[in-house]
């Protein structure tokens, strides 16, 4: 095979492929995808799942895991010719598969199987996908009669170019706006490690002082750390008019207030013509919630058990104020700066104090040790000798075998940032587990799950001419078991179909339950004292320091719940009751929302709403509830571990039961069943609670 890109026999071939290969392979598979969707198109008999889904299934899957491999080569070795390469093959794959979605026949043929003789004999996971395939059709218009898909398609073209335009008036926003301190007794407080950098880039204006920016490494220390309040106020009042009538650029033709109620009134026409109700609905309708008013119930439900808390945190936020730094009323503008500083006088312990505990070997080790107890596997390192092909010689190369000690799967890790990686963490699928059919020998196999797991941590260094292991935070610790919690969702599947295999066909609000469950074993003493080993002296993480972080990990976590409920309140209101048609405005609803939930209420000049990027720009539009909603499920799930602890919360009846219920099954059925399925009932909000140190008896 001379196009590594073209082998699908086995794990990507890394070190031969090369940008040449590119375009061709692409070409290719497109080709023959199309191809195969004609034919299947054609065929005037009765769509079954081997004459239609399963020919559309594999062509899709190899032009998906091609496509993947460019992608995480995009992704981890960037390089200015593969980035010319990949842009100019990325409107090709989308083209493709917006056809795909668009495809009247093909909407036809998977009603036809639906109702077929077939169908009640499908497994649940085929018919599942089945359900899937019509209800992502539909949502995409395809049930719509030509006049009016003409309109549903140039709605979502609309939309697509306001959400984009409103990112484009926040970054520019962002970057339009600097301050220049030239008075060093103004930066007093402010850390070296901001001042350096603030000082630098006035330096290559042509200045001398300080420049800040509204970009978060600028802003957020400035508002954290600088002693001068008019300062603080000054930055303050930039960021939080961003891209409003009053940015401090005065350009009218950037506020975002008008596109954001473009965009409101555009979805909802969207959703009338698709039979919903409010853009609420159709955004549910893929997710684990089932209605508008049941995440608002949640929401409010939970706002009243951290209210309590956050009114007690603001409290001593208020007292430590007035008592220690003499500041009677507290501004928008104090709230970061009082907080760090009374989080120093509670909790003063440094990263840096706490990354001497945790080498890169002795954190890998205590991980595989937690999931090869829970799920009876067993993780191995690949020996060299078998020359598995990677894309940087600092990739490592994993083998996961069950108890039989047969192989299950494999995963790729990339630890260490480097200039030609995207930054972030992230997991992503290189091969996907499914049940492979042979024709000729009319026998089947299981095609083994691959994962790629990314990170940017600092790589080890060389100290006195001593190699070191590689040194992680705390934080980033959390962020290790965290992806290794969605690669262990892809990689422990025993699904047999590619469309709900692994993460696949996952609700998309309870797709983080996996890998925020995994986080909870990082706060845990016993997992813990396994895992860490003191760079220098070799001992394990004192008790003293563990104390420490488990109530910094708190601190002031009521304010900050009722903040994210607030935003989500929002989010879920906008789309779902608000009538942008009518008098009362965006700012009036956010208004009436903090009035109820909130214990800290902005200034009036605050437009948060035009910067509310996730919403109005991204993929969270009536979703950003999924945030707590996925705690709350993992939070749950993990409580039944903390139940059953006999010898500690790494209980392997308990794991092999989690492996069982939510791992194995994927996107074969709901998330709420498979919830049920582990839990023996609905979620609860009470560990949730719990962890974040409010005690709900
Ligand atoms: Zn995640």
């Amino acid at each position: 095979m001379s196009n590594p890109l073209l082998d699908f026999s086995g794990l990507p071939r890394f070190a031969e492929i090369n940008n040449e290969h590119i375009t061709p392979a692409i070409e290719t598979l497109l080709k023959e995808n199309r191809a195969v969707i004609d034919k299947v198109r054609a065929d005037d008999s009765t769509p079954s799942w081997q004459t239609f889904v399963q020919p559309m299934t594999d062509a899709n899957e190899r032009l998906s895991r091609a496509w993947g491999q460019v992608s995480h080569l995009n992704a981890v070795m960037n390089t200015p010719e593969l980035r010319e390469t990949y842009n100019a093959n990325l409107p090709l794959i989308t083209q493709f598969y917006a056809e795909l979605s668009q495809d009247v026949r093909l909407f036809e043929k998977f009603k036809q199987l639906r109702a077929s003789a077939e169908f009640d004999q499908l497994t649940p996971a085929r018919k599942r996908i089945i359900d899937n395939e019509l209800r992502d059709f539909r949502l995409g218009g395809a049930e719509l009669p030509a006049e009016k898909k003409q309109r549903f398609l140039r709605i979502q073209e609309e939309l697509s170019k306001l959400t984009s335009t409103f990112s484009d008036n926040l970054l520019d926003a962002t970057n339009a706006y600097s301050l220049l301190i030239e008075d060093a007794e103004k930066v007093a407080g402010i850390p070296d490690d901001v001042l350096q950098p603030a000082q630098q880039s006035a330096t290559a204006d042509g200045k001398t002082g300080w420049k800040f920016t509204l970009h978060m490494p600028s802003y957020l220390p400035v508002l954290q750390y600088a002693d001068n309040r008019e300062l603080r106020e000054q930055m303050y009042r930039a960021y939080a008019t961003r891209a409003s009538e009053f940015d401090s650029q005065g350009d009218s033709s950037k506020d975002n207030m008008p596109l954001i109620n473009k965009i409101l009134e555009l979805r909802r026409e969207a959703a009338h013509m698709l039979g919903y109700d409010n853009y609420a609905e159709v955004s549910l309708a893929t997710k684990m919630a089932t209605s508008p008013q049941q995440v608002l119930d949640f929401l409010k439900k939970l706002a009243a058990k951290a209210k309590p808390y956050a009114v007690a945190d603001l409290q001593a936020l208020q007292q430590f104020a007035a008592e220690k730094l003499n500041l009677t009323k507290l501004e928008a503008w104090d709230l970061a700066y009082v907080s760090e500083k009374l989080r120093q006088e509670r909790y003063a312990f440094s990263d840096q104090e706490v990354k001497q505990y945790f080498p890169e070997d002795k954190v890998l080790a205590g991980m595989f040790k937690v999931v090869e107890k829970l799920y009876g596997i067993r993780i191995t390192l690949a020996a060299p000798a078998r020359n598995i092909q990677r894309w940087h010689p600092d990739v490592k190369f994993f083998d996961i075998h069950d108890a039989n000690g047969e192989l299950i799967g494999q995963f790729y890790l990339d630890l260490y940032a480097r200039p030609t990686k995207r930054g972030g963490a992230w997991m992503d699928d290189a091969i996907t587990r499914r049940r492979i059919d042979h024709q000729h020998t009319r026998k089947s196999t299981i095609q083994l799950p691959v994962a790629y797991l990314t990170c940017n941590f600092s790589a080890p260094v060389t100290m006195d001419d001593q190699p070191r292991p590689a040194l992680f935070t705390h934080n980033e610790v959390i962020v290790l078991f965290h992806e290794f919690g969605h690669g262990l969702h892809h990689l422990m599947t025993k699904v047999e179909d590619l469309g709900v295999s692994g993460i696949n066909g996952v609700e998309w609000d309870a797709v983080e339950l996996p890998s925020q469950f995994m986080e909870n074993f990082c706060w845990e003493w016993d997992v813990l004292t396994g895992m860490t080993q003191h760079i220098e002296t070799g001992e394990s993480l004192p008790k003293a320091l563990f104390d420490k972080m488990i109530k910094a990990k708190n601190f002031q976590s009521g304010l900050q719940m009722l903040r994210q409920i607030e935003f989500a309140l929002f989010d879920m209101h906008v789309h779902f009751d608000f009538r942008p048609d009518s008098d009362r405005t965006v700012l009036q609803l956010l208004d009436d929302i903090r009035n109820q939930v909130a214990v800290i209420i902005p200034p009036g000049f605050n437009r948060f709403p035009n910067s509310f990027a996730h919403i109005f720009a991204g993929g969270y539009a009536a979703g950003y509830y999924s945030y707590k909603w996925a705690e709350v499920l993992s939070a749950d799930a993990y409580s039944m571990f903390e139940e059953t602890a006999s010898d500690g919360v790494v209980n392997a009846a308990t794991g092999s039961h989690f492996l069982e219920e939510i791992l194995a099954v994927g996107g074969s059925r709901s998330a709420l069943e498979s919830f049920i399925a582990f839990r023996g009932r609905e979620p609860e909000l009470d560990a949730l609670l719990r962890h974040s140190g409010m005690e709900t008896a």
